[in-house]
């Protein structure tokens, strides 16, 4: 058996194939209801809606839960019915060195909520002996699992040293590791502000002193193409990690993708290689989910 032999999909591969499959083939199955309507998958237990990259994971709207929680309430698996997969947020501790107030280095512990895979999910469909909740029981105020993404971003901000300033367009300028994007009222949806300063964030886990990607040297050139998939790929994962995206965040982020891929000949192999790079970005943000710190 080769040793990188892969058999479980995670949800990075999940998402890469939604957004090939949009790229190829246009609607996805959650699109036309995401906001407000009973289209979406919900957790039978909490009956509230499942973030969205949960919704991605699942891919069919109506109740689900773990297979442990169905036989609670009475319900059984019919025979011969495959699991599905949903993300959920484990609490991590790490270790890192800091300057204190008088510029000592010293250690710091803190905790951090790393994604993980749960199986044994079942949908409804799936099971006997459950009757479906009434529509009134559900709960739509809010998605599970809205994390605080503004302050995480801002940790990372601090503790990187990056400087955010106001401006009229958004980019990173790699020289002096600076952020420059509209601001918020400048935008119609809270999500599109919030997805484009994930994308110029992406941009800056590029610079040398951090993961060292290597930005390209004219607009458009293969690099500077590649680094685009990046940012844009890395934004629909932290989006959808963090329960705030919207279709049309998502679809956007599609056509931005879309549109990077052109100059690459639409090569898979290009978008699966900015995909790893991706998830890298990801786990280094999401490092700075920080719930509490000690020192
Ligand atoms: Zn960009």
């Amino acid at each position: 058996m080769g040793k990188n032999a892969k058999t479980k999909k995670d949800a990075t591969d999940i998402i890469n194939e939604k957004i090939l499959a949009k790229i190829e083939e246009g609607e996805l199955p959650w699109r036309k209801t995401w906001k407000g309507g009973y289209n979406l998958a919900i957790n039978r237990k909490s009956k509230r809606p499942y973030a969205l990259i949960n919704q991605i994971m699942l891919g069919l709207p109506g109740e689900w839960a773990p297979m442990k929680y169905w036989n609670e309430i009475g319900g059984k698996v019919k025979k011969g019915e495959h699991q599905s997969i949903i993300v959920e947020y484990m609490e991590c501790h790490g270790k890192r060195t800091v300057k204190n107030e008088e510029g000592e280095e010293v250690e710091e512990t803190f905790k951090y909520r790393k994604p993980k895979f749960v199986g044994k999910y079942f949908h409804i469909s799936q099971i006997e002996g459950v009757e479906p909740l009434e529509k009134d029981e559900i709960d739509m105020t809010g998605n599970e699992h809205k994390l605080p993404i503004e302050d995480v971003l801002q940790n990372y901000y601090q503790s990187e040293g990056i400087h955010v300033y106001d401006d009229d367009r958004a980019f990173y300028r790699p020289f002096d590791d600076t952020i420059h994007r509209p601001m918020k009222k400048q935008f119609k949806e809270i999500e599109e502000y919030i997805a484009t300063l994930v994308h110029e964030t992406a941009h800056s886990t590029g610079s040398k002193k951090r993961l060292n990607r290597t930005f390209g040297e004219k607009f458009g050139d293969e690099k500077y193409s590649k680094e685009e998939l990046v940012a844009e790929i890395s934004t629909v994962y932290l989006m959808g990690l963090f329960g705030i995206s919207t279709e049309s965040c998502f679809d956007n982020s599609a056509a931005y993708i879309q549109g990077w891929l052109k100059p690459l000949q639409n090569d898979k192999k290009m978008f699966l290689s900015a995909a790893s790079e991706a998830k890298k970005v990801m786990d280094y943000i999401m490092k700075y989910d920080k719930i509490e710190v000690n020192i």
